[in-house]
């Protein structure tokens, strides 16, 4: 069966996404394709999806008003797996807070139960790379690549912590759900995507 992976191409890195996703693909040898999607239609038929970052507020309130967002929490609370990525976790998460303007009346899809803090590490010029470990999904070394990154500063009973930096929680997953504060798809390290693609395959 062919598997189709979409990434939320509203704002933010896409393309370095579907190119990331591709080689994970073409590496794994699974029989897929991966688009860009925008639309609720689009939106419908896929069998996973990455929402990368780029800027939360952007991408929460045009998904908003092109009707995205709705199918979005629909699909991802059926089972949809999705990477969500910086903004893109930000927009998972139940609540957000920018760490100097505080809290901001953003859309948010509220699917994963994580309280989030924007911009953690600082502003752009803050902006720094760091290894991270994800031993429980056998990544025990991956160049996270962080830029006015957020951090997670509380997780609901089922999510589980997959990496921390400074004490900050910066990866988490429940279920078919990861985010991720910092930008897998800025490296040439695909194990991430190849993990999720491998997670999309097992669930289609
Ligand atoms: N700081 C951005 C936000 O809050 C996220 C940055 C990113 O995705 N690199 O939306």
């Amino acid at each position: 069966m062919s598997i189709t992976i979409g990434v939320l191409s509203i704002q933010g890195d896409v393309q370095e996404n579907l190119l990331s996703a591709k080689t994970a693909l073409d590496e794994l040898k699974i029989d897929g394709k991966v688009i860009d999607v925008r639309t609720p239609e689009d939106i419908s038929s896929l069998d996973g999806l990455i929402i990368p970052g780029g800027e939360s507020t952007t991408i929460g309130q045009l998904s908003l008003v092109n009707g995205s967002l709705k199918i979005l929490k629909e699909k991802i609370a059926n089972g949809l797996p999705v990477l969500g990525i910086c903004a893109g976790m930000i927009i998972l998460s139940k609540t957000a807070s920018d760490r100097v303007i505080g809290k901001t009346d953003q859309p948010l899809l509220d699917i994963l139960d994580i309280t989030l803090e924007r911009n953690s590490f600082g502003r752009q010029r803050e902006s720094f790379e760091a290894d991270v470990s994800m031993n429980s999904i056998d990544i025990p070394k991956f160049n996270g690549v962080f830029i006015r990154a957020p951090s997670v500063s509380n997780v609901g009973p089922d999510v589980e912590i997959l990496a921390k930096f400074n004490e900050k929680i910066v990866a988490v997953k429940k279920g078919n759900i990861i985010g991720t504060a910092f930008h897998p798809e800025l490296t040439q390290d695909v194990s991430l995507h190849k993990y999720f693609v491998n997670l999309v395959s097992q669930t289609s």
